[in-house]
């Protein structure tokens, strides 16, 4: 059995399931995916997330979401994430993390103050709650790092990893799950499959960021959680162990996240 820790179940592109949702979950149950988290990037996003996961959730498939706002958001919608709402809005029973949040001066470098004090608000809703943060990092480790540290967090996921054993390292040492998508199968990405092969196995997650990312050999292809088998089967034959393994531990890793301050 997979879980796919971050995915964005509203944003799927359905051309392959005749444009129904309820195609790409059987696929998911076919493919043994049998929990998935559904990630929000804007309070937008929540009613549709809300929806899909309460429709589809059942005993085969175990859906859940998060709530936060993306970095890459327009200034307005950054600033809407006060901790009041995040809190709010998160304290649903089906919301098992809050986030994604984060940096990413590769897209937005005029916003990173307004970034910077959008992720320390999700670290605080983190808190409160004693659920999870999601952060997203690109080209912004240092920042994210000396945040995370600074305000304490210690619970929650660096996502779509995409650094070097040093930031893994560093992200590991405040408490951190690091999950590994579709970019750890690229040919390119050797020194994100060096890090993966020294972060202790039970502090390691998959994803697929569906609709992004497809990993091989669905490269190129619209990505959906039903293919992160293929995330699960490259780490598995860097380990030398099977898919089914990877998925059984890194389903295991997910779950002690969520228990972890319950
Ligand atoms: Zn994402």
């Amino acid at each position: 059995m997979f879980t796919d820790s971050h995915c964005h179940l509203n944003r799927l592109d359905l051309s392959r399931h005749d444009g129904k949702l309820s195609g790409a979950i059987a696929a998911m149950k076919a493919a043994n995916v049998s929990r998935a988290m559904a990630i929000m990037c804007d309070f937008a996003e929540f009613d549709d997330i809300r929806a899909i996961v309460n429709e589809f959730s059942d005993d085969a498939l175990n859906l859940g979401m998060s709530v936060g706002i993306h970095p890459c958001e327009d200034l307005a919608v950054l600033k809407s994430a006060t901790v009041e709402r995040l809190v709010k809005t998160a304290s649903d029973n089906k919301v098992w993390a809050i986030g994604e949040t984060g940096l990413d001066y590769y897209w937005s470098t005029e916003n990173k103050a307004e970034q910077q004090a959008s992720l320390a608000r999700h670290i605080y809703a983190s808190q409160a709650l004693k659920k999870p943060l999601i952060v997203h990092t690109r080209e912004a480790k240092d920042d994210t790092l000396d945040i995370l540290k600074a305000e304490n967090a210690e619970h929650g996921i660096i996502h779509c990893f995409t650094e070097d054993w040093e930031t893994a390292k560093r992200a590991l040492d405040l408490g951190f799950y690091i999950s590994f998508s579709g970019i750890v199968s690229f040919k390119s990405a050797q020194t994100i499959r060096d890090a993966a092969m020294k972060v202790p196995r039970d502090r390691i997650l998959i994803e697929t960021d569906s609709p992004y990312l497809a990993p091989v050999p669905k490269r190129g292809k619209p990505n959906e959680p039903a293919f992160v088998p293929f995330v699960a089967s490259c780490l598995a034959d860097m380990f030398d162990m099977r898919a089914e393994e990877v998925g059984s531990l890194t389903a295991r890793n997910f779950e002690n996240l969520l228990a972890q301050y319950a």
